[in-house]
């Protein structure tokens, strides 16, 4: 058989320490929130329906890196604030996504795991002084990213003294245009089985419509992933953010009763 990979993974494997729960009746962890952070109203009424849902993270972005210029960019840091607090209310941890080192400061006190975006991943400035902080990176696959780029960068972290590195996967762009972002089942069953470190999937940046967004959580759960983050609102058409690929709490919830 030719090498197509998996071999090449391996031996990268090794240099990584092994920091997944071995359990194989381990639970799929679920992160679920807006897209961007907005008003505390807003925030507070997901919050409740992600806790209702089974999350124990709730998601949003303060600082949203978009295409168009003119798009809502986010609240900024202070943003994170919000987050925390409405987390807190529901029992919730928080992940959110850090661009600049200069934030780090006030992340660290609002946030449970930072999150390093696609558009990020080459950012080594901002990884090392991710990982000079004590929490967990969460790391998602850059825009255009190899397996072999996301593991060495995950591989980096650990060397910058990273203590944690979760690997969350989101999809390449592809020839194929049907969904917003690929990803490679066999690629992601393969990691499942064989990588040392905590596999998320963002299924909501590789479907992006809500309806495949809700069917992708039940296959992570199904392949055990080891988490899951989904962009839910209880107003999609009124989201700041991604409003086409937010999942309707009522959706979700509906989902999560059967
Ligand atoms: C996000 O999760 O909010 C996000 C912007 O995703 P990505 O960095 O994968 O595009
Ligand atoms: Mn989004």
């Amino acid at each position: 058989m030719s090498d197509v990979g998996y071999q090449k993974l391996r031996e990268l494997f090794k240099n990584l320490p092994n920091s997944k729960i071995n359990n194989s009746k381990k639970e799929t962890i679920l992160a679920f929130g807006p897209c961007a952070i907005e008003e505390e109203s807003i925030v507070t009424e997901i919050a409740e329906n992600a806790a209702k849902a089974g999350a124990t993270y709730l998601r949003g972005g303060a600082i949203k890196l978009r295409t168009r210029f003119g798009s809502f960019e986010g609240l900024g840091p202070s943003g994170w604030k919000v987050l925390h607090n409405v987390a807190s209310k529901y029992n919730l941890k928080t992940v959110s996504e850090v661009t600049d080192h200069d934030d780090l400061t006030l992340a660290v006190k609002y946030l449970d795991i930072l999150k390093i975006g696609a558009r990020s991943m080459w950012n080594f400035r901002l990884l090392q002084e991710c990982a000079s902080t004590g929490l967990p990176v969460m790391l998602k696959r850059g825009l255009g990213a190899t397996t072999y780029d996301w593991y060495s960068t995950a591989e980096r972290l650990f060397a910058y003294g990273c203590k944690e590195v979760i690997m969350c996967e989101r999809g390449l762009a592809s020839i194929d245009s049907v969904s917003r972002n690929s990803i490679d089942l066999s690629t992601l069953a393969f990691l499942l089985e064989e990588s040392p470190l905590p596999l998320w999937v963002d299924v909501s940046h590789t479907a992006g419509e809500p309806t495949v967004a809700l069917n992708l959580i039940d296959i992570c759960k199904l392949l055990r992933a080891d988490g899951v983050i989904a962009e839910i609102h209880t107003n999609p058409a009124i989201a700041k953010c991604d409003a086409a690929q937010a999942i309707p709490t009522a959706n979700l919830l509906s989902r999560a009763c059967i």
